[in-house]
């Protein structure tokens, strides 16, 4: 019996010693008896061998008690550790959920970089599930050009056994390239390299965005020097010839010529200056966005021949020849987008051609590219070189900085052509060789203008077929001009005259005082178009009369209504126009 309970007793203690050496995480202890288990194995076979021992019957009772107390005081050490257990589990869970759900990835290395445990966030870094990274190299991820930053800041912790810091770059299977911050130690249990990984590329983005802000910042300084510098010499150089030359005209007795040349450097000049203060205040807009876009019917090829008449002259006077090219047919050519802007960009860009060009030709047009518009202006002009062709679009930038160089310009016109191209929705860029000539391409959609179309041949045509009644003069000496105005005019005529120059003009005029509508060129051998309007108003002053002339200037519609005239056309005439322009009038 007391061999029994002896024994009861000694594996109770084994039982204990071993949860409490579970608990400890010390699970040979479960594999090899603990030395306890053998002192007690060894007395119950002693006991077991040992000499017959008996008990009276009071000691029975008091083994017996004591058995009972030991039963009940195990089974209270029993609960306290199972107790124990479940904290310790509840522990351990709480510390894999911190290691896995922390926000920084955790690694443990040996000392050959190899991945032995690593938390979810670390397995994000690098890509891949937790179970395929166990096992392989650390140093894998590493980016070729931190990898030798990686290695040593691994072979320092090793050696110095202190806590460092390190920068490297991880490069991941769709190549993306992460900047991480990693803090490596060497754990006090069992030696190895410790690493926590904290993803730093948002905050290098940051830095990133500062330098170039920094940078730009510091550009733009310098830039408004040179602009200002730049704006200085631009407004001085034209003042010097508005003040100079009136000096001149009041001081001198000058012959008419003279006087003639001075007055035409004068305008000259002051065109210069409005030029320049007209740039300053659209790139002011456009900077403070203050500049708004008017989407309205646009006749691109009437667009295009504009640009061409109105620079023919310059371009002819530095002996450069300028032609146009227009892809649409003129049904085609309306569309829905910002005429004035696209007014800006064209002639910004032909200045610049002919400013630049020496010898040589340019040529404006576009073409159709898809759902875009595409288009160009091409010369044969010096050429923008590589690096200046990175600049030239920017504000206050000329291709050359230099102060020696003398060209005029304020450096704005490329910035403003770029800002209204983008705010159309298109885009702007330039070709160009050194000695080979330039050509600035941009695109706009071609959204088709179908509701002018449709509203100009049914609507107006209608209504002008109606006024059928119509006694209409076509004044122009040139033999196809009419034959065209005969196709496009003739339709609506009830009476239809022609006059070959002004004297004719005002002779069918006088002869037929019902005409309502004359169709009036101005330059014309004899008497030109301004005059012949004087005259026809000093008679009549009802009729309707529409200027038709190649010279597209703005100063040649003011002087037209200054004759007397009541509209205006430029030629080549488009006949949707001409019908839309009659219709005004008559109505
Ligand atoms: P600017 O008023 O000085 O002409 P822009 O913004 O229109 O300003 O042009 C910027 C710079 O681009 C010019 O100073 C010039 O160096 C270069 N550039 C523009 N167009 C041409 C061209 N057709 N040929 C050569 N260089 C050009």
């Amino acid at each position: 019996m007391i061999e029994i309970a002896i024994w009861f007793i000694a594996r109770s203690l084994i039982y204990t010693h071993t949860i409490w050496d579970n608990k400890m995480n010390k699970k040979e202890t479960i594999k090899t008896p603990s030395k306890l288990r053998q002192m007690a194995e060894k007395l119950l076979s002693k006991k077991e061998k040992g000499t017959e021992m008996s008990f009276s019957e009071s000691e029975n009772k008091k083994l017996i008690h004591e058995l009972k107390v030991h039963q009940i005081e195990l089974e209270l050490q029993n609960d306290e550790l199972k107790l124990a257990k479940e904290r310790a589990e509840m522990d351990e869970k709480k510390y894999t959920e911190l290691y896995d759900f922390s926000p920084s990835g955790y690694l443990t290395l040996s000392r050959a970089g190899e991945i032995l445990d690593l938390n979810i966030k670390a397995a994000d870094l690098l890509g891949k599930e937790r179970s395929k990274l166990i096992k392989s190299s650390f140093g894998f991820f590493v980016s070729p050009d931190t990898r030798s930053d990686y290695n040593s800041f691994l072979q320092n912790v090793f050696e110095t056994k202190l806590q460092q810091t390190c920068e490297f770059n991880l490069v991941l299977d769709n190549d993306c390239i992460k900047n991480v911050l990693a803090n490596g130690t060497i754990s006090s249990v069992d030696g190895k390299f410790l690493m926590a990984l904290v993803d730093i590329e948002k905050l290098k983005q940051v830095e990133r965005e500062l330098v170039i802000s920094k940078n730009k910042a510091e550009e733009n300084d310098r830039l408004k020097s040179a602009f200002l510098a730049n704006m200085s010499h631009e407004i001085r150089t034209p003042m010097n010839g508005i003040l100079g030359f009136a000096e001149l005209l009041k001081t001198l007795t000058l012959t008419v010529e003279s006087q003639r040349e001075f007055v035409d450097i004068i305008q000259k000049s002051g065109i210069r200056m409005l030029n320049i203060i007209n740039d300053i205040i659209s790139i002011s807009r456009i900077e403070s966005q203050q500049t708004d876009i008017t989407i309205a019917h646009t006749n691109i090829n009437e667009q295009v021949e504009y640009m061409y008449h109105f620079f023919r002259l310059e371009a002819t006077q530095k002996n450069l020849y300028i032609s146009f090219k227009n892809a649409l047919k003129l049904n085609d050519a309306f569309i829905l987008t910002d005429k004035e802007k696209l007014y800006a960009v064209l002639t910004n860009l032909v200045k610049n051609a002919i400013k630049f060009t020496k010898t040589g030709s340019i040529e404006l047009g576009y073409d159709v590219k898809g759902e875009l518009l595409e288009f160009y202006v091409k010369d044969t002009g010096p050429g923008i070189t590589d690096k200046q062709q990175k600049n030239i679009f920017d504000r206050f930038r000329q291709g050359s900085e230099s102060l020696t160089e003398n060209i005029e310009g304020s450096g704005l016109g490329l910035a403003i052509s770029k800002a209204y191209i983008e705010m159309l929705g298109g885009e702007i860029w330039v070709e160009s060789s050194i000695g080979q000539g330039t050509t600035f391409r941009f695109t706009i959609p071609n959204h088709p203008d179908n509701e002018k179309k449709e509203l100009l041949q049914t609507i107006v045509e209608e209504e002008i077929r109606l006024k059928k009644k119509l006694k209409i003069l076509v004044v122009e000496d040139d033999e196809h001009s009419r034959m065209l105005f005969n196709k496009i005019i003739k339709p609506f005529a009830g009476n239809y005259y022609q006059a070959m120059n002004g004297n004719e003009a005002v002779e069918v005029c006088l002869h037929n005082p019902d005409v309502n509508l004359i169709l009036m060129d101005i330059r014309m051998p004899g008497m030109n178009g301004y005059e012949a309007t004087r005259q026809i108003r000093e008679f009549n002053k009802e009729v309707v009369i529409i200027a038709q002339t190649a010279f597209a200037l703005p100063e040649d519609r003011e002087k037209a209504i200054e004759a007397g005239c009541n509209g205006y056309i430029s030629k080549p005439i488009n006949r949707l126009d001409l019908i839309a322009l009659i219709n005004q009038y008559l109505n």
